[in-house]
């Protein structure tokens, strides 16, 4: 039998992360009880080090992608901004307050406060944040010069002093966005999210009072009014996206517009270090993008968040934050167990990695466990000598995995997530051509004892007429496993109990299903598909992620092997324009009459417009705005 998942944190933490991982049937990395490379996913809050890229093996996955501090540190986000306005014009990038890097650009900011004072009779307002804190420490806002004072670096920032107000209680937006890679870059955007809203009225005239000023979580709730009912907004500080986009329906209001702006505001913003980041397939991220509303409806991004927080305030984030998790984890693509990681033990003459609940091992794993919930600091050294014992795996350094024969030439011969590779290469196994008919696909279905095929077919029924289109859209090859080693037969597969074949969209009808704890879960893969033409489709959707880049045909090729900026711009511009204009059906340009007859001819090719409550096809939305 294959190995189970196991998972790695760092700190002990987020304890979300672990809670949804264990109820999936993964085990905690132990360090006294699991070789060095011993792991599959590993977690952490803070960056890992260039070497943990450099040496990571195929199976093992990290929650971070290097390089991403472009965007998630305020000054560097501020400077990539600038650069791209400078580029490309700021017809698009006009989401960002206007935003100066304090002490270096001291004249500058002067210049325009002066400017603004002139021209505008009043002054305008200002926020200071130092760069590279969160949770609102260290900030403030002024009006006047004199009021600037600051003891290390900091971006100055135009408050934006019209918020749109409920019940006069400003908020703004965190939105969860998956990028599961930057080259190509594929993006995902939760549909559920948090509004966090500050708890005092908010008035201009009280410019300290940051419990009407800012709206972190951190710092509302120590307010004296977090407890309080607040007009509509109630108790606390926060609701999910669900409740927010009831609010907009009750108040009549167009939302269309808003989502599809707020999705541009997150391509716009990977796009300015998407050709940066090293290719880096076995990272995935999650970053949390901050949105603050205008009293018009536009959207301005406040900050991008590195490892947005996973704890559990309130209700509000109960409900998202863990679904949140579940989701992105099906988002990796894994199989229930890992055959991978397991073989390549073997093959460098291990027996299996070491399993805590493996027969031979019960005592040792519960007496570790007993030693540690006592606090015992020296439980790892008295494992150790129990790790001797034969069945168990003796523990592999990193120098002997890169000696080793099989991860060698499996590093060699297959990225583990490179999916065009490993789509090929699955064809090549099953001596299929890289066309295949949606009845193909359905032969290659695997009924092992875990297979949600039966499941499958029951969710199938009840399916509306948009899911069902996807499902037959999304479901038309067999799904691509990244921690699969592709040499693997089917007959093995089924031998071991893998699961790999589920459709994303079936996933997203499992919501609101129990899970039992412990119990090992049935794989839930996002179907990976390969167009006609070789191109990688990544998962229109999976769970409550939906793809937002690419979103057509034009910008799936624009991405796929040099990244072409100025296409995916227009690409984003022609898309908003039509929203905005709500012309549809009339072709208004030669151009545009091209976009759409790639369109039908690549119809195997369409995205979710992510937003709204059931969120249509883009190319719906073309044809009845
Ligand atoms: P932090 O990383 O400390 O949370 P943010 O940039 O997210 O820093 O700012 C904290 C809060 O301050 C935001 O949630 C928002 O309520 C408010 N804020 C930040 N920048 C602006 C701005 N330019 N205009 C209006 N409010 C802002």
């Amino acid at each position: 039998m294959a190995a189970s998942l196991v998972f790695r944190l760092h700190d002990r933490g987020p304890e979300l992360v672990r809670e949804v991982l264990l109820e999936r049937g993964w085990e905690e990395y132990d360090k006294g009880e699991r070789g060095e490379e011993d792991w599959n996913l590993y977690w952490r809050g803070s960056p890992f080090c260039n070497s943990q890229y450099r040496n990571l093996l195929p199976w093992q996955r990290l929650n971070h992608h290097p390089k991403t501090v472009g965007i998630t540190r305020k000054d560097c986000l501020a400077r990539n901004l600038k650069r791209m306005k400078a580029a490309f014009g700021s017809a698009l990038y006009d989401f960002s307050p206007t935003t100066f890097i304090l002490p270096s650009e001291y004249t500058r900011f002067l210049a325009e406060y002066n400017r603004l004072r002139m021209a505008r009779g009043t002054s305008a307002y200002w926020i200071v944040k130092p760069v590279d804190l969160s949770k609102g420490k260290g900030i403030f806002i002024f009006e006047d010069i004199k009021d600037l004072v600051y003891d290390c670096a900091v971006v100055i920032q135009r408050y934006i002093s019209n918020p749109l107000l409920i019940s006069s209680y400003k908020f703004d937006l965190r939105i969860y966005v998956c990028v599961k890679s930057f080259r190509p870059l594929t993006v995902y955007i939760h549909q559920e999210g948090l509004v966090r809203f500050a708890t005092e009225k908010y008035h201009l005239s009280s410019l300290h009072n940051l419990y009407s000023h800012l709206t972190n979580t951190s710092i509302n709730k120590f307010g004296p009014f977090y407890k309080t009912e607040k007009g509509q907004v109630g108790k606390g500080c926060k609701w999910t996206m669900s409740k927010f986009r009831h609010f907009l329906q009750s108040q009549d209001i167009k939302e269309l517009l808003l989502w599809q702006r707020i999705n541009n505001i997150v391509t716009l913003t990977l796009l300015t270090i998407a050709a940066s980041v090293p290719s880096s397939p076995n990272c995935v991220e999650l970053l949390g993008f901050d949105i603050l509303i205008d009293a018009k409806f536009k959207p301005w991004l406040l900050e991008v968040n590195y490892s947005p927080a996973l704890t559990l305030d309130c209700q509000a984030d109960v409900s998202v934050k863990k679904k949140l998790v579940g989701d992105l984890i099906d988002l990796m693509n894994y199989t229930s167990t890992d055959g991978l990681r397991d073989r390549a033990y073997q093959k460098c003459g291990y027996k299996q990695p070491f399993k805590a609940n493996h027969p031979s091992a019960p005592v040792l794993s519960k007496l570790n466990h007993q030693k540690k919930r006592k606090g015992n600091k020296d439980s790892e050294t008295q494992t150790l000598p129990l790790l001797k014992a034969p069945c168990q795996p003796a523990k592999m350094n990193k120098r002997q995995f890169k000696q080793c024969d099989f991860v060698a030439n499996y590093q060699r011969r297959l990225p583990s997530v490179d999916f065009a590779e490993i789509h090929e290469a699955r064809c090549r196994i099953f001596n299929t051509s890289a066309v295949k008919t949606h009845t193909d696909q359905k032969r290659n279905l695997i009924p092992g004892p875990d297979s949600r095929t039966n499941e499958s077919a029951l969710n199938r029924q009840s399916l509306p007429p948009l899911a069902s289109r996807l499902m037959d859209n999304e479901s038309l090859y067999v799904s691509d496993v990244t921690n699969h080693d592709n040499s693997e037969t089917e007959a093995e597969r089924e031998r071991s109990g893998e699961t790999d074949v589920s459709s994303s969209i079936l996933d997203t009808q499992e919501r609101g299903q129990g899970v039992r704890r412990g119990s090992q879960r049935p794989a839930r893969i996002a179907v990976e598909r390969t167009r006609g033409n070789g191109q990688h489709v990544p998962p229109v959707r999976v769970g409550d992620f939906i793809r937002t880049f690419p979103f057509n045909v034009a910008t799936l090729k624009a991405s796929q092997h040099k990244l072409d900026i100025t296409t995916v711009l227009q690409e984003i511009h022609r898309l908003t324009a039509r929203l905005i204009s709500g012309q549809s059906d009339k072709m208004k340009s030669r151009g545009e009459e091209e976009v759409m007859a790639d369109m039908d001819a690549d119809n195997d090719f369409d995205s979710l417009l992510w937003g709204p409550k059931d969120p249509p096809l883009i190319s719906q939305c073309f044809k009845s705005t």
